[in-house]
């Protein structure tokens, strides 16, 4: 590894703003307290702020030189409506709340590299901090976006890391093209007529619809896509009925959707229109279909790709890139970034739970569990990246 040697010597600094942050968790759109220390922390070292942007969102303007290019790099800031189960000193102090994602670690790693690139000041252009609310199903990146900020903070290029339980801790992981999945969720009501359940006769039994229904939306799976495709359909509620003997008015299909690309997804929803409509059509019944598109695929630009592993490799070293890494269909807002600016969103390590000292839960440490904790080892090693991405991508002349 050859890390920044001044973001090595802050690094107790940056692991208590970490753990600051860890322990006043706060959910999407009240990170009041988060921004407000975010902000502090920026004007303590001289760098112009701000606020407001996508409404707790901030913004941290570093400039230096001459150059008119600019590059973003983001981090995400909000806490998880879930209870902690660990108890060391820096565990959540608000019930109900806690930082299972690593948006703490997230928001000091982009910290730890503002510290720096304020001082040295080693690169020609523009840097742009973006501190993002409500990542985790607020689409805070979408508000951001709304709110102007390509257009008052024009770049380039834009930059996104996550922490990844699994992957040895410090290591760098990335892959060309689709990385996570578009994420999508449908409600649909099937609408028959209730009837007594041993007169069956008299009614319109919505419960046998929703269950064909069921069954070949499967078929859009296997029969509809080309099998190169990859998609989920997952059904995660059917809500019917009160009683044993009555059959109801009314049976709900509720779910999600993900896939890699859009024109599966446009796809998929005609097909699951279709076969919801035409069913009920044929047993006299009707649909009544929503579905939301939440978050798109996010698909990270080939030459933002290349260059940023290049940059991975010269901070953690060759073997602890890994630039064809697994999709996930897990799906994050940076998406909406990626939409609209070339970019790359990495995954880094966060190692195996192995850094979990006295006070851990017994659960595994993973993302969303309430045993997690972000590795605070990853502190330097991403500040690092995010410095040397922005002095390779902005060079002195
Ligand atoms: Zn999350
Ligand atoms: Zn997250």
């Amino acid at each position: 590894m050859k890390l920044v040697e001044p973001i090595i010597a802050f690094q107790s600094a940056l692991q208590q703003i970490r753990r600051d942050l860890h322990a006043h968790p706060e959910l999407s759109y009240e990170e009041v307290r988060t921004s407000d220390a975010v902000a502090a922390k920026l004007a303590e070292w001289g760098i112009p702020v701000v606020r407001n942007i996508g409404i707790t969102g901030l913004v941290g303007i570093i400039k230096n030189g001459t150059s008119p290019r600019a590059i973003g790099l983001r981090a995400d800031m909000d806490a998880l409506p879930m209870q902690e189960v660990n108890t060391f000193a820096h565990a959540s102090r608000h019930p109900g709340k806690m930082h299972a994602c690593g948006h703490d670690g997230h928001t000091a790693m982009l910290l730890g590299a503002a510290y720096h690139l304020a001082r040295q000041r080693d690169f020609d252009g523009t840097v742009y901090l973006v501190f993002q609310p409500a990542e985790e199903g607020g689409a805070g990146a979408r508000k951001m976006i709304e709110d102007g900020l390509f257009e008052r903070f024009p770049m380039e290029a834009i930059y996104g890391m996550h922490n990844w339980p699994g992957y040895a801790a410090g290591t760098m992981n990335v892959c060309e093209g689709p990385m996570m999945a578009s994420s999508n969720e449908f409600h649909v009501t099937v609408r028959g007529k209730g009837a007594h359940a041993a007169q069956p006769h008299n009614g319109i039994d919505p419960v046998m619809i929703a269950v064909h229904i069921a069954q070949a939306w499967q078929t859009i799976i296997t029969r509809n896509k080309s099998p190169l495709d990859t998609a989920v359909l997952s059904i995660t509620q059917i809500h019917a009925g009160s009683a044993t003997n009555v059959i109801p008015d009314t049976a709900q299909l509720v779910g999600t959707v993900r896939t890699f690309t859009t024109p599966v997804l446009d796809l998929i929803e005609r097909r699951m229109r279709a076969l919801a409509e035409g069913i009920a059509a044929s047993f006299d019944a009707e649909v009544d279909f929503q579905f939301k598109r939440n978050y798109p695929p996010l698909i990270n630009h080939a030459n933002e790709t290349r260059f940023a592993a290049g940059v991975m490799k010269a901070v953690v070293g060759e073997d602890k890139v890994n630039t064809n890494v697994e999709p996930t269909m897990g799906a994050e807002d940076f998406a909406f970034f990626l939409q609209e600016k070339p970019g790359c969103y990495i995954f880094i390590g966060n190692g195996e739970g192995d850094h979990r000292e006295g006070g851990h839960g017994l659960g595994p440490c993973v993302l969303h569990n309430g045993s997690y904790d972000f590795n605070d080892n990853l502190l330097p090693v991403g500040a690092s990246f995010w410095v040397r991405l922005v002095e390779t991508a902005l060079p002195l002349r």
